[in-house]
């Protein structure tokens, strides 16, 4: 993790604010050479009504709402190519790693499923890492018990983060 990781983090962590759901999430996604940062954050898609009744009830919720992730991927488009992901709030979940895989994300720094409280988000978020493993995805986690999964070689490799991003100097 460097400066920018951490400033994205942050910015995802901001963003996670905007959801009106319960759990906040948010996601910023980091195109390849830094310039293009697009923003995403948990809740139902463009008009559909956050009614209460939808809010409260959790089957339905989960089946109407767009996960952070996907709403930044979504908003990104192409430029989600050799992107980096930032996720705050939750570990990404299996049903986000599919398109997060598709739109050739290659990056995603995030929350370590092992330190979620919930069951069910932990049993989804190690099927998550599963896939992002065999797609060859690097994924680096923001916080979490080092003593979790320490023979899985790509969670130590180093960041190999955009130095050389314009904006990026002081
Ligand atoms: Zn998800």
């Amino acid at each position: 993790m460097d400066k920018w990781d951490e400033r994205f983090c942050q910015l995802a962590k901001f963003v996670s604010k905007w959801s009106k759901d319960h759990a906040r999430v948010g996601a910023v996604l980091v195109s390849r050479r830094g310039g293009d940062v697009t923003i995403g954050y948990n809740g139902f898609p463009m008009g559909v009504q956050d009614l209460d009744e939808r809010l409260k009830d959790k089957d339905k919720k989960l089946a109407m709402v767009v996960h952070a992730e996907v709403n930044a991927i979504v908003a990104a488009g192409l430029r989600a190519q050799e992107s980096t992901l930032y996720v705050w709030g939750k570990p990404i979940c299996s049903r986000c790693a599919g398109p997060i895989i598709q739109a050739g994300v290659r990056r995603v720094v995030a929350k370590e499923p092992a330190s979620e409280t919930s069951e069910e988000w932990r049993k989804s978020g190690f099927l998550a890492l599963e896939m992002f493993q065999e797609a060859g995805i690097i994924v680096h986690f923001y916080e979490g018990t080092p003593e979790f999964i320490p023979e899985i070689p790509w969670v130590r490799h180093e960041p190999e983060f955009i130095p050389e991003i314009p904006w990026a100097q002081p």
